[in-house]
């Protein structure tokens, strides 16, 4: 027998310097779970080859950004690496009312004011490269990003890692399938949080009473 206890939808931030794999954890969290989805950010950045707009971001020109501003659509915004980026609201709440959890791929920027609106519905993971070694080499590896970007992504990678200690859990991402479980296993507890499960009392009352 299963037993359908209703849940009230998190929001699950992951945060980390570019080239950590936290793209790749992603898409495996979402692959791997039916009951969460990801939040599509808007972006003044130039499409990379192979992104697709609505998919992997909402493509904007700098007007367009602002008016979204102006008009109190985002959950959050930030400049990262010179570009705007920001988390149209409507869709993430549309998705927690349906009771799904979202999952938010944002920088340190974001992930506070998320906190600041929503800390109790918030669970923030840092993802951390094995060693400066190997982040140079996965930033080296990917072929779409000319030279001085990849020197500029270096230089912020330091930044953002100074904040890792602003999240709830820091995973090291030395092997894949590790880190795979580990965030399988973070989204598991939260959502077993009592205060996350407000079908419970009705449950246990029918437990108490017998009916
Ligand atoms: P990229 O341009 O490589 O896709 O993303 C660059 C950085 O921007 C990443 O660290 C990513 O987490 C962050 N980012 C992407 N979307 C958003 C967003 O909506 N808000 C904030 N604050 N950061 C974002």
């Amino acid at each position: 027998m299963t037993v359908d206890i209703q849940r009230r939808g998190l929001m699950l931030v992951l945060s980390s310097p570019s080239g950590a794999g936290k793209t790749t954890l992603s898409r495996w969290l979402l692959q791997q779970q039916p009951d969460i989805v990801m939040s599509v950010s808007a972006t003044t950045r130039p499409p990379r080859p192979g992104e697709v707009e609505g998919k992997d971001y909402f493509f904007l020109g700098v007007e367009a950004f602002n008016a979204m501003i102006a008009a109190g659509d985002f959950l959050e915004h930030a400049v990262v690496f010179g570009n705007h980026y920001g988390t149209p609201k409507k869709p993430v709440f549309e998705a927690l009312a349906s009771g799904f959890d979202v999952l938010f791929d944002i920088d340190w920027q974001g992930t506070q004011q998320v906190g600041a609106q929503a800390r109790a519905d918030m669970v923030s993971v840092f993802i951390l490269p094995p060693s400066r070694e190997e982040l140079e080499r996965r930033l080296l590896g990917r072929a779409e990003d000319p030279p001085d970007v990849i020197a500029k992504r270096m230089a912020k990678a330091a930044d953002e890692i100074s904040h890792w200690a602003e999240y709830d859990y820091v995973i090291v991402n030395d092997t894949l399938e590790a880190a795979q479980g580990k965030l399988a296993h973070i989204l598991q507890a939260e959502r077993l949080k009592r205060l996350r499960q407000p079908g419970l009392p009705g449950f246990a009352e029918t437990l108490v009473r017998g009916e």
